[in-house]
């Protein structure tokens, strides 16, 4: 067989199955697949035409991180230990020479290192989401790619951004691996207009709206000086607010935009290390939203902020913050850490029906954490979720399956070379850390 394709049907036999299914049953047994798609889970599976011994392993559904900018892989440390404002002005000059070339480079090195931390499944916000685009295919990848949106005035896109986005879904609906979007940068550089249009264009495709949203005390000041109401306030009041829709950060709220989010059905992208290390000050609050019955996932950002992509990490720094904050050690419990890691995030992409669990029907994408690493000692059922949730290593991801295709085995991509994608990703990295402000 070829590496990496999928065999039409696939069993793991005697694994630890993390299944994160309603009852958040962890069962030792076997997985089978058929054409990608999860047939049994945790019976005694009949025979496939591959057959995998899995009981040295816990298999996890796959991370969906739900707020990055891939592309920006490659600018890793470019702008470290900075005011929020001088580290856009970095990063907006950087920006200004940015290719369609050195984006797909650096959304390859991007993706490369989310499937090797275990994440099959990532919603981005940036522009060339074309070239975004063919990298999600080459390397097997889910991506849900939002184009960024601005202001026609305020942007070095050529023609209207809005219109760009709706050409951009144009051309990549449909796809089994790319799910297209339009994404509105933030109120600081979009106005009433841009917004609503962004909105329409989603209702009519039918995609998501992405957006960043109250991530700073200066932007929720900024818009208030400016209209009189604090963003969420003002997006419900223009009529912008509805579901399908995730904003990412959402740190600085107040009880009554935390309502209204939750009752607009908003889905939160939580970004705790991106907010941590920019000194938001703040801490988004996570605990207020989830019991308002918002719907909040993680979110890595991109690693000029954070500096990683790994969703291991997230969960574990997600949970100390908000801990540690209010005083409270039982808040965020590793199983709440988890579900936003895993059905919680597939639901703000509108996808729990299809991804975020083990279960009969669902696409097969999950990970298969070795059972002997160090940081899963001690490998006992009733431990492993606390272990994903605040120890395990990426270095303990063996494989990872996309809809039933290995994209990772043995710690390896199977539809790319790392050491060609990091060559490329260095050169490209050679041309935009020469254009950075000094
Ligand atoms: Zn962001």
């Amino acid at each position: 067989m070829n590496p990496g394709r999928s065999p039409r049907s696939l069993v793991l036999r005697g694994g630890l199955l993390v299944t994160q299914d309603p009852e958040r049953r962890v069962v030792r047994g076997d997985l089978r697949i058929e054409d990608g798609r999860i047939t049994s889970v945790g019976s005694r599976a009949e025979a496939a035409e591959e057959e995998i011994d899995a009981s040295g392993f816990a298999l996890v559904p796959g991370f969906v991180n739900t707020h990055t900018h891939v592309a920006m892989s490659l600018l890793r440390g470019i702008a470290d230990d900075r005011e929020l404002a001088g580290f856009l002005e970095t990063l907006f000059a950087v920006d200004a020479h940015r290719t369609e070339a050195d984006v797909e480079v650096g959304a390859r090195a991007g993706i490369a290192e989310m499937l090797l931390s275990g994440t099959t499944s990532f919603l981005d916000l940036y522009y060339f989401e074309d070239a975004v685009a063919r990298a999600v295919e080459s390397l097997g990848v889910r991506g849900f790619l939002g184009w960024a949106v601005l202001d026609p005035e305020l942007t070095t896109q050529k023609g209207v951004p809005v219109e760009n986005a709706r050409a951009f879904i144009g051309r990549w609906k449909d796809r089994p691996r790319v799910s297209p979007l339009v994404a509105p940068q933030g109120v600081y550089v979009c106005g009433k207009e841009t917004w609503l249009a962004a909105r329409d264009v989603a209702e009519r495709a039918g995609t998501l709206v992405h957006y960043h949203l109250s991530e700073t005390r200066k932007e929720v000041h900024d818009h208030l000086e400016k209209t009189g109401r604090r963003p969420v306030v003002w997006l419900e009041e223009i009529g912008f607010l509805g579901p399908s829709s995730v904003a990412a950060h959402a740190v600085w709220l107040t009880g009554e935009e935390i309502e209204t989010l939750a009752r607009r059905k908003v889905g939160i992208a939580h970004c705790a290390s991106s907010n941590l290390k920019l000194a938001s000050g703040g801490v988004a609050p996570v605990v207020e939203l989830r019991a308002a019955g918002a719907t909040v996932g993680l979110g890595t950002d991109s690693v000029a902020s954070n500096n990683s992509l790994s969703m291991l990490r997230e969960m574990h720094i997600a949970g100390l913050v908000q801990k540690n904050q209010r005083w409270d050690a039982t808040v965020l419990s590793a199983q709440e850490l988890l579900d936003m890691a895993t059905i919680d995030g597939a639901r703000l992409v509108g996808r729990a029906e299809d991804l975020g669990s083990l279960e009969v029907g669902k696409q097969a994408d999950f990970s298969m954490f070795r059972l002997d690493h160090p940081t899963l000692l001690p490998a006992r059922p009733e431990a492993i979720v606390s272990h994903l949730a605040y120890s395990a290593a990426e270095e303990a991801i063996d494989s990872v399956y996309v809809g039933g295709v290995p994209v990772v085995r043995h710690r390896a991509l199977t539809h790319g070379d790392w050491n060609k994608i990091r060559q490329e990703g260095e050169s490209a990295a050679d041309a935009l850390w020469s254009s950075r402000p000094k």
